[in-house]
């Protein structure tokens, strides 16, 4: 696997004529529409890596912990 991440379709026209543009890391351009764009990996997500799917409410207790006693 290549760290570098290949779009597979452009995202302004969707046409799959890309090629690595001249411009470094992660540029790319469009033969069909003559687009320059560039793909930047911001990080992993803190959600979404569970496999239930469902929202995890863990912090639901602290939430509501000493609102009785006050
Ligand atoms: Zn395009």
């Amino acid at each position: 696997m290549s760290e570098r991440a290949a779009p597979f379709y452009c995202p302004y026209c969707g046409d799959e004529d890309l090629r690595p543009s001249e411009e470094g890391h992660g540029a790319w351009e469009c033969a069909a529409c003559n687009r320059a764009f560039r793909l930047k990996f911001l990080g992993l997500l803190t959600r979404g890596l569970g496999r239930d799917g469902g929202p995890a409410d863990t912090n639901d207790d602290e939430t509501h912990r000493g609102e009785e006693g006050a």
